[in-house]
């Protein structure tokens, strides 16, 4: 998942540095040399980010990003501002301007990206969250609450006293409901709480930091929430190795407290959104729209959403993929000996949960009917849509079935056709049209495969 990012700086050596870095991480980059131009800019390409320098002649940055957060086509869009290392009143009063962070300069490469990481993430959240509330009201229906809400619940784990009483006295002060709790209470306070919002200290007397994120990360429960790390300054593989374990974000200690509240509010944003993305199907359920068996959206929503998405793809000029999946042989399930309709059902309901597993929030998984599915993946392009599917068709081809028939057990596979959108130009209906010609040949080359669109590339095994 990558993103479109806009920078804007008056010196030139700063916009090719950024640049530089960004692209090398597959960033798509435009630059804007002043804020006239980079508000201009912002309003032509609707970046996923906008870097936002402070010292520039006419307009300087907080000017730039006040009018940026006046104006409705743009002000969803995040902004980080780019400080000078020692200026503590420009960070306080970038965030008045209305800025969601910060970075300081001389720019240190993990910090920058995870910072650009981080909010790019929440903000194409919030775009298919915008895309989903269009298909919503097309339908006639009330569209998601829009989590505009950026108050949370949140827990600190931290045994340094001072540190976390003035976190919680901060955050405290912005709204936020804060617990704290000791490192080796913190996951049965977790299983008992509903958090928005998990700040774990590496820095613990008797107790490994990262590790307890894992154990977090790894329980059902706390899987969604978001988690921001406590680190020091010279602590850099841990932090490295924090962001890799796909940790959220982190905080440099001693902390600073607008980089907090700032962090914070980021994070609980995003649980939000992934909360209004998850809980829209619940919403929708008995609105003929989602299928009752599998609780996957229908073929009327697919049709609806996939042109919407399509469209906005082709405005955004971002990528688009599609899955089109089938069961092999399934009417030997349905008439097997000793099998049946009802033993059918049960294997669609559990390929419809390991489909939704192996996808992200902002993946929008459907039954259209029989015993096909239609996986949408926005921001996705076709050689890691490829991947997602040969990840469900190696789950669905080596974990056995549980029915309630035979031995309580039976094996199932399924063929996959992969396409992506056709930047030039393209609809709904071309674009599943090529992914169903791939099926097609996947089942046609021997099924339990997947065939990616006008590829010979057969990534499955043989
Ligand atoms: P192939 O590998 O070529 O896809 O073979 P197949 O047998 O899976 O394909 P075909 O399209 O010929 O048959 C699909 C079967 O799926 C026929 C139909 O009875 C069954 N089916 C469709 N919808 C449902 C359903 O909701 N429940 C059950 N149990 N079966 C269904
Ligand atoms: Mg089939
Ligand atoms: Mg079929």
């Amino acid at each position: 998942m990558t993103g479109k990012v806009l920078v804007i700086d008056d010196l030139l050596p700063n916009v090719k540095l950024l640049e530089a870095k960004l692209s090398a991480e597959y960033y798509d980059v435009t630059p804007a040399m002043s804020g006239a131009e980079g508000i201009e800019k912002a309003k032509a390409i609707l970046p996923d980010i906008i870097l936002l320098d402070v010292m520039m002649p006419e307009m300087d940055g907080f000017q730039t990003c006040i009018k940026m957060k006046a104006d409705p086509d743009i002000m969803h869009i995040p902004v980080v501002m780019v400080t000078a290392l020692s200026d503590m009143q420009d960070r306080i009063k970038g965030l008045e301007a209305g800025a969601d962070d910060f970075i300081t300069k001389p720019i240190n490469d993990v910090h920058l990206l995870a910072r650009v990481r981080s909010l790019v993430r929440v903000k194409l959240m919030l775009d298919e969250l915008r895309i989903r509330d269009k298909t919503s009201l097309e339908f006639g229906l009330e569209t998601s609450k829009h989590p505009e809400s950026v108050i949370g619940n949140i827990l600190l784990i931290d045994d340094d006293v001072v540190q976390s009483r003035g976190m919680e006295k901060h955050l405290v002060a912005k709204g936020h409901s804060v617990m704290l709790a000791q490192p080796t209470e913190a996951l049965e306070v977790i299983a008992a709480h509903a958090f928005d919002l998990v700040i774990v200290s590496t820095l613990l007397a008797d107790a490994d930091g990262l590790r307890l994120c894992s154990q977090i990360r790894s329980q059902e429960k706390s899987r969604q929430i978001p988690i921001l790390i406590l680190v020091e300054e010279e602590e850099r593989q841990l932090l490295v190795k924090g962001l890799e374990m796909g940790l959220n974000d982190y905080l440099i200690c001693p902390v600073d407290a607008n980089e907090l509240v700032a962090r914070a509010r980021t994070q609980i944003r995003r649980k939000h959104y992934q909360d209004a993305l998850r809980g829209s199907v619940e919403q929708t359920l008995n609105m003929a729209i989602v299928d009752s068996l599998t609780k996957l959206y229908n073929r009327r929503y697919l049709d609806v959403h996939l042109h919407n998405m399509v469209e906005q793809a082709l405005i955004k000029k971002t990528e688009l993929s599609v899955l089109t999946i089938d069961i092999d042989h399934f009417k030997q399930v349905n008439d097997g000996p000793g099998l049946g309709h009802h033993i059918g059902d049960e294997v669609l309901k559990q390929i419809a949960d390991r489909i939704r597993n192996s996808i992200r929030t902002t993946d929008l998984a459907t039954r259209p009917g029989g015993e096909e599915f239609v996986i949408l993946m926005p921001n996705t392009n076709i050689k890691q849509a490829a991947e997602v599917a040969e990840r469900m068709r190696n789950t669905v081809e080596t974990i056995a079935f549980e029915i309630s028939a035979r031995d309580g057990k039976l094996s199932c596979t399924v063929s996959i056709g992969v396409a992506e959108i056709n930047k030039a130009g393209d609809t709904s209906i071309e674009l599943l049209k090529r992914a169903d010609a791939a099926l097609y040949r996947a089942k046609h080359e021997g099924r339990n495969r997947v065939v990616v669109s006008q590829s010979t590339v057969i990534l499955a095994k043989m």
